[in-house]
């Protein structure tokens, strides 16, 4: 089941430019209405429940509710992310919650090198290699079929 926010609490990340949902979702799929400053899922059906979204709403305003043969009505899942770890909350039909903390970085926030120690602007767009191969793959080269 998709993604969807609750209007209530959604804040549209308080009039910024881009909000943290649209910025993190791989499918662009959120948006923002201007006049009532509340996000939504603009398109459901392409939503593949990466949760991305969910875990980063600062007010935990967008939830993702599983499909009724196995998550019952009324049972969750939330997130609730901090700079080193997401403590999720499942809910169970009957009420009773249990909580699991997990750890999600081993660097600072802000740290990560994103082109993880190989140079930046390395790779040429037009390869279909990734932008550290071959070195990665430890060739001289990327073998390809020939035409
Ligand atoms: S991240 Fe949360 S608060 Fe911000 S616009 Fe999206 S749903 Fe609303
Ligand atoms: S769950 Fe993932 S794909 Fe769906 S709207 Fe959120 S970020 Fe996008």
């Amino acid at each position: 089941m998709p993604s969807f926010v609750n209007p209530e609490k959604c804040d549209g990340c308080k009039a910024l430019d881009k909000t943290a949902c649209q910025h993190i979702c791989p499918n662009d799929l959120m948006v923002l209405n201007k006049e009532t400053m509340k996000a939504y899922n603009q398109e459901p059906e392409m939503c593949w429940e990466c949760y991305n979204c969910v875990k980063i709403c600062p007010v935990q305003a967008i939830e993702v509710r599983g499909y009724a043969d196995f998550v019952p009505m009324d049972a969750g899942v939330i997130p609730l992310r901090s700079t080193d770890s997401i403590l999720w909350t499942v809910k169970f039909r009957n009420g009773s919650l249990k909580r699991f903390k997990f750890p999600i970085r081993t660097t600072p926030e802000g740290k990560a090198d994103p082109a993880g120690g190989w140079p930046e602007g390395a790779g040429d767009l037009n390869s279909a290699a990734l932008f550290t191969e071959p070195q990665s793959l430890g060739l001289p080269e990327v073998f390809t079929l020939k035409k």
